[in-house]
């Protein structure tokens, strides 16, 4: 069985109320190992660290203020996180990021938000999961201020979540420090530019994800999404870098756990 590694899914969404431990036994079965549950605002915290309390073996979480939330975010926020991260559930803060396509909220206030939280992360050393829809000049320049020429505490920062730059962004965010997360677009037949990006990139600093329950690969267009679409994503991004898929999701999953700092 392939040990692969879903790190980017979002299980208590209400999508899964009604089968959810359906959902987690399929990603078992083939081969999903390890899935990193992304809490996306305070209100969703709880949730995530429940599911990872009641599957140990399986799920992790992080926990974030989505671009979405930037307005919410106060002092009150970073002490409250101060404190979550220490939790053997808690791997990573996230996602955090910029959305300018989605959301009406004034750049200046996502940008605020996510330069604190940022700073947060590189202070406590730990991992980000950064999101960013349209706004890769931006977070450029806030990655820039926050992380360079900053010690490492290993291989990653964090992770830039759901690539979707031009190559050149793909390099900068992978010089700085910075995993980027492959999921369903890597099989949609137009995504050449992506799949480009990637494999110029290359599989070292590569990870897979679902973002379940959205972005689902090509065979399931317009479905929810789930993690036992991981060997789907997988395949493809094997096939654009010209590797086996076993060797694909090896490099994959220590990628994944070096990211996430977990021995299995
Ligand atoms: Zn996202
Ligand atoms: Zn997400």
């Amino acid at each position: 069985m392939m040990p692969w590694f879903d790190t980017h899914a979002h299980l208590s969404d209400d999508h899964f109320a009604e089968d959810r431990e359906a959902v987690l036994k399929r990603a078992q079965a083939c081969g999903v190992g390890r899935i990193v549950e992304i809490a996306d605002s305070p209100a969703d915290w709880d949730k995530a660290l429940a599911l990872s309390r009641a599957r140990p073996e399986l799920v992790r979480c992080a926990l974030g203020l989505h671009p979405y939330y930037a307005d919410q975010f106060t002092d009150e926020l970073v002490a409250r996180l101060e404190k979550m991260i220490g939790l053997p559930e808690v791997v990573a803060v996230g996602e955090i990021g910029l959305d300018y396509v989605k959301t009406q909220l004034p750049k200046e206030v996502q940008l605020a938000a996510l330069e604190r939280l940022l700073a947060f992360c590189r202070d406590h050393a730990t991992p980000a999961v950064v999101h960013c829809r349209g706004a890769y000049d931006d977070l450029r320049g806030v990655l820039e201020r926050i992380y360079r020429g900053k010690m490492r505490p290993n291989r990653f920062w964090g992770v830039v979540h759901c690539f979707s730059g031009t190559a050149e962004d793909a390099l900068f965010c992978r010089d700085l420090g910075f995993a980027l997360g492959v999921d369903g677009p890597v099989t949609y037949p137009k995504n050449d530019a992506l799949r480009q990006a990637l494999a110029l990139a290359g599989e070292q600093c590569l990870v897979l994800e679902t973002d379940s329950p959205y972005l689902p690969p090509q065979s399931i267009r317009g479905k929810r999404n789930e993690p036992a679409s991981i060997p789907e994503i997988g395949a493809a991004l094997a096939k654009t870098l010209g590797l086996s898929p076993e060797s694909l999701a090896a490099a994959t999953t220590k990628n994944a756990r070096e990211l996430y700092r977990l021995d299995q």
